[in-house]
């Protein structure tokens, strides 16, 4: 399955108009991500990069457009809850996981979130299984040593990590990240751009907001411009760099 998704479109936009009353937050859209990518959403405040999250997620509703899911699935008819079941994950800027519980107790629940509601697949896990899942994960986010401290005691980075794994526990073939390093440390963004990175997986698509280019420089291996909601450059994060509209847009020229 993997070998054939390489490359195909996760997520496809076409047309996207998206307004607030009278304020047209998003005129005419069109955008897609592909699984292997990790695709860079950068553009400066007020460009339209969390509506468009809010849109994929079926938080917001828009006016006119396509969003297609693996170049099939409506995700307009789709509420919420059915497109993060559908296999789209994501994380908000502000981490929100329970405080109370353990960083271990907290990837369970959110398996157990998942397989308690339509995934029959997962209901059949055996504890071993679970186990061995939740250890992966923690790996991958590097919080093993943290596993039994409650999650309330974890620096900020630390806690977004875990955000991110808890995300990772019902594999997403959409990952999407909103701001995923505001309020770091150098040291945790820098563990960040590693974590996300290694999380490239030819089954998965990642989206990644941004307004500050460096860390998307980083990381992305596309990048796509957004300025008033509408795409002004898209293509590789070196590109960008040098595109006289990107400058123009970051250097407040426009
Ligand atoms: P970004 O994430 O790129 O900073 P947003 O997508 O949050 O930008 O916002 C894009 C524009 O839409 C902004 O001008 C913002 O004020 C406006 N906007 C976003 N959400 C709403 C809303 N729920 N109601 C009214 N205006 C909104
Ligand atoms: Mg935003």
């Amino acid at each position: 399955m993997a070998a054939e998704m390489r490359g195909a479109h996760a997520i496809q936009v076409e047309g996207l108009r998206v307004t607030f009353g009278d304020f047209v937050a998003i005129p005419n859209l069109t955008f897609t991500a592909s699984y292997g990518e990790i695709h860079g959403v950068i553009g400066p405040n007020g460009a339209g990069k969390t509506t468009l999250l809010d849109v994929i997620t079926g938080k917001t509703r828009p006016k006119e457009g396509t969003v297609l899911l693996d170049g099939k699935i409506d995700l307009r008819r789709l509420s919420e809850p059915q497109i993060a079941l559908a296999g789209v994950g994501r994380k908000f800027q502000k981490p929100s996981v329970f405080e109370a519980l353990s960083v271990r107790e907290n990837l369970e629940l959110a398996l157990r979130l998942r397989a308690g509601s339509i995934l029959s697949e997962l209901r059949g896990w055996t504890d071993p299984r679970r186990a061995a899942r939740v250890a992966e994960v923690l790996g991958e986010t590097g919080l093993t040593d943290r596993a039994d401290a409650p999650a309330g005691i974890l620096a900020h980075g630390q806690k977004q990590w875990l955000e991110i794994g808890m995300l990772l526990m019902q594999r997403p073939k959409l990952l999407m990240l909103d701001e995923p390093v505001a309020g770091m440390t150098d040291s945790e963004t820098s563990h960040t751009a590693d974590l996300v990175r290694r999380l490239r997986a030819p089954d998965r698509a990642i989206l990644v907001i941004e307004h500050d280019m460096a860390f998307v420089e980083e990381i992305a291996t596309r990048v796509t411009v957004l300025h008033e909601g509408t795409p002004i450059f898209a293509g590789a994060m070196a590109d960008a760099r040098t595109d006289a509209r990107v400058r123009d847009v970051y250097l407040g020229r426009h």
